[in-house]
């Protein structure tokens, strides 16, 4: 195809897009987004050939990276033999993808209940933790998002909750978060001991005996990556387990390999109920996601009907993506190449970055799970405002990166596959941008 003739095709997608496409959390009349065509690894391409590196995974979900052969070809032969069917069918790929699943697990964890995403996974999560406990209320942290659905968004903190409220049982506390301590801490040890101080408060508030779950991002992502400090999480689970409240962990983000590991919690002392997952267990190839679920909760509906479902549910396309994303990421060694090029190339070129631009506040993650917090004053750790942001934002694509940016953050979050030169090429685009965008602030 000539030049003009791929140009065409970006300017007739924008166009249609504008005319046709009703997009999420916007304003309809605000510019198109970017256009993109194709992709490979941590790259992606618009029509005309133009090139981006990849350092949002998109909504931090593409792990694996774009097109990896084998789960392209696992689609394409399970599409060959059957492209859908009901949920209540017995299907060999459904029980490969639990299988596959559970085995990456803690011992306790049979069974799956397959979603469409993460959001209607926290949603059956919480019903099943209603139902499980006979209790109502669920607590989640203000920084936290857990979806847009009914309960999903309503157990979410952030600014996403309040035009939704119309979901019951819901209670908010604040999480620990050292940078923007909300209890006085200047330790993370402190941090941890009072941030279960609060919650401790807020259950005993709230009446245990009220209380069906904790649901908590085991690291809460869109908020800004933040890695618990010690003890925080088995805190919690203790919390949990004097008063029966179950805990789940939304891992929806932060499992099947960003950090490093299977399971976010895996780093950590903590056992949960339930393990809510999407994103990550086949990189969003098809749509799809669930809840891991642990015996005694489980055997709660061994007689009684689960009174939750979805037309969807384990559909066989979403099914053979998870089974040859799961086999690639281990035959690969996917996942510890996250942690590996986290520790060798992110981790030292976020630090470089700090000690080169004043405007970076605090740098915090591990595997491929990074945020780069902005501040217009190192010292009050102002956040930097949003049209530096918004300004940060155009040239870093500018400059041939696509970024995640949240509120006065870059979240740094390539595919796990991403190279030690495509770390090395992103940093001296970050350092250029940071370098020039705010000339003129
Ligand atoms: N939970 C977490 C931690 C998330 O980050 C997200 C999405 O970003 C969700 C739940 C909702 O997932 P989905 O958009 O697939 O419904």
């Amino acid at each position: 195809m000539t030049d003009s003739l791929t140009d065409g095709l970006d300017e007739l997608a924008r166009e249609l897009d504008q005319a046709h496409v009703f997009h999420s959390w916007s304003a309809q009349a605000a510019p198109p987004g970017l256009v993109v065509a194709s992709g490979r690894g941590s790259r992606v391409w618009d029509h005309a050939g133009r090139e981006y590196l990849d350092f949002s995974s998109q909504l931090v979900n593409v792990n694996i990276g774009h097109e990896h052969p084998a789960v392209v070809a696992a689609i394409r032969e399970q599409a060959e033999l059957l492209t859908t069917i009901a949920p209540s069918t017995v299907n060999l790929a459904r029980g490969e993808a639990a299988k596959r699943i559970v085995d990456r697990a803690p011992d306790g964890f049979s069974k799956v209940f397959f979603t469409n995403g993460g959001a209607d996974a926290n949603e059956n999560a919480v019903r099943m933790a209603r139902l499980h406990t006979g209790r109502d209320k669920v607590l989640s942290t203000y920084r936290s998002y857990h979806g847009n659905t009914g309960a999903a968004i309503v157990a979410t903190g952030d600014w996403r909750r309040m035009p939704n409220e119309f979901a019951r049982g819901h209670v908010h506390f604040f999480g620990p978060y050292l940078y923007r301590s909300e209890f006085w801490a200047s330790t993370p040890e402190e941090e941890s001991e009072r941030a279960l101080r609060h919650l401790s408060r807020v259950i005993e508030s709230e009446g245990p005996q009220t209380i069906a779950a904790v649901l908590l991002e085991t690291i809460p992502g869109t908020a800004g990556v933040l890695v618990p400090p010690p003890g925080y999480l088995a805190g919690v689970r203790a919390l949990c387990d004097a008063h029966g409240i179950l805990l789940i962990l939304d891992e929806v983000m932060a499992g099947f390999g960003r950090t490093g590991r299977w399971f976010a919690f895996d780093g950590y002392d903590v056992r949960p109920d339930l393990i809510t997952f999407a994103k990550g267990v086949n990189s969003g190839y098809v749509p799809a996601g669930g809840v891991v679920i642990s015996d005694p909760i489980a055997a709660t509906f061994d007689d009684r009907v689960f009174p939750g479902g979805l037309t969807y549910s384990g559909h066989p396309l979403a099914m053979a993506s998870i089974v040859a994303t799961l086999d690639a990421m281990s035959s690969e060694r996917i996942v510890e190449h996250a942690r590996e090029i986290g520790a060798e190339a992110i981790a030292p070129a976020l630090a470089d970055l700090a000690d080169r631009h004043d405007v970076i506040g605090e740098v915090r993650g591990e595997g491929v799970f990074w945020a780069v917090e902005l501040v217009a004053d190192r010292k009050t750790r102002e956040p930097l405002p949003a049209a530096a942001m918004g300004r940060i934002k155009s040239a870093l694509i500018g400059r041939g990166l696509l970024p995640f940016i949240q509120d006065n953050r870059i979240h740094v979050v390539p595919p796990c596959v991403v190279t030690a030169d495509e770390v090395a090429e992103a940093a001296a685009i970050y350092d250029d941008v940071l370098a020039t965008a705010l000339v003129a602030d």
